[in-house]
């Protein structure tokens, strides 16, 4: 679906494969580099093709036993995207998904607080604790 060693556009076969975005030596139109999950393949894309790759690593994330949690608060995609998006603006390039999601855990437990429900606050900050140990340990965090 996604082409690894040419050109998206006039299918040029590159010489060397590039780590960030580029022209293309032959057609001159921008080539954008950008990793693919679940197995984190480097793939090289057109502009328009930009949003699909998001939206694989929102689902992704989404699709985690972390999200899973937090959907059982009341946490919805809705906000995942939001902050995805949010950070994206911010950084100017695709956001880390690790970071996303410790923004969303962020504003649950805000949230929580807001709403004064204290077991929910417990509950979010056990898991960002937990998340926190697994991404210190280096751990898969996406797929366990
Ligand atoms: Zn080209």
């Amino acid at each position: 679906m996604y082409h690894y060693k040419k050109c998206p556009y006039c299918e040029k076969e590159l010489k060397k494969i590039p780590l960030k975005s580029i022209l293309c030596p032959k057609c001159k139109k921008r080539i954008y580099v950008r990793t693919l999950p679940p197995k984190m393949k480097k793939v090289l894309i057109r502009k328009n093709e930009i949003r699909a790759i998001e939206v694989e690593w929102i689902d992704y994330a989404t699709d985690s036993y972390w999200f899973k949690e937090l959907e059982k608060l009341g946490i919805k995609k809705t906000d995942f995207i939001l902050m995805y998006d949010k950070l994206k603006e911010r950084f100017q390039t695709a956001p880390l998904i690790a970071d996303v999601m410790w923004g969303v855990f962020n504003n649950a437990v805000i949230e929580a607080i807001k709403e004064n429900n204290q077991k929910k606050q417990d509950s979010i900050r056990v898991l960002m604790d937990k998340f926190k140990k697994m991404e210190s340990e280096e751990k898969e965090l996406w797929v366990f």
